[in-house]
């Protein structure tokens, strides 16, 4: 097993506490695919988010196609950690358990590197968007692409800390290092309630 699959493991060990007996299933003659308690569709990396971003700056330019998809991840990511907040975890269960939940539905295997109120530090291997642009495109991306990923991060510790966190990708997989690194860090302005 390699490095990445131990952490994966890990992974998901802690999320699975939660959704026991829970996996993605194919869709019913419905046209629905149900799975802890959701309605979800599946569509293939190789589309999503690469092809939506490239048309979102076709029609925006770079900057607003970025924050087309770091606005939604963000509020995902806070619906999500809401959710486990209610049942009673807290602060730093609550942020690992949120972001360990990626590995169970395809997104990221997670490392943990610093967690403080002041700063918190988050390696992610094989993000789905760093994937998604791989698969359409022969070279490295000059810049960090998980912008969906970032603002999911920003999302969860918004909710888990109680406080407006920015949050930076300093290095990514599709630039071709070997894992995408979060670090997040208190907002100077704040808008958590
Ligand atoms: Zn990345």
């Amino acid at each position: 097993m390699s490095d990445i699959e131990e952490l994966g493991k890990k992974s998901l060990e802690m999320i699975k506490k939660i959704y026991a007996n829970e996996h993605l299933r194919e869709g019913n003659e419905r046209g629905e695919i149900k799975c802890a308690g959701k309605d979800w569709i599946a569509i293939d990396v190789k589309s999503f988010p690469y092809t939506f971003l490239k048309a979102m700056e076709e029609v925006a330019g770079e900057d607003i196609a970025a924050d087309c998809l770091f606005e939604p991840g963000y509020l995902y990511g806070k619906e999500v950690t809401e959710k486990y907040k209610k049942k009673g975890i807290k602060a730093e269960a609550l942020f690992k358990l949120s972001v360990c939940g990626g590995t169970f539905f395809g997104w990221l295997v997670p490392e943990f590197i610093k967690i403080t109120p002041e700063e918190n530090i988050c390696r992610i291997y094989n993000s789905f968007e760093a994937r998604s642009y791989l698969l359409n495109n022969k070279e490295k991306s000059k810049k960090p692409v998980c912008h969906w990923l970032r603002g999911v991060g920003a999302g969860i510790c918004t909710v888990a800390f109680e406080s407006e966190f920015e949050v930076k990708e300093t290095k990514c997989f599709a630039k071709g290092d070997k894992y995408c690194e979060f670090v997040v860090t208190p907002k100077k302005y704040q808008r958590y309630k």
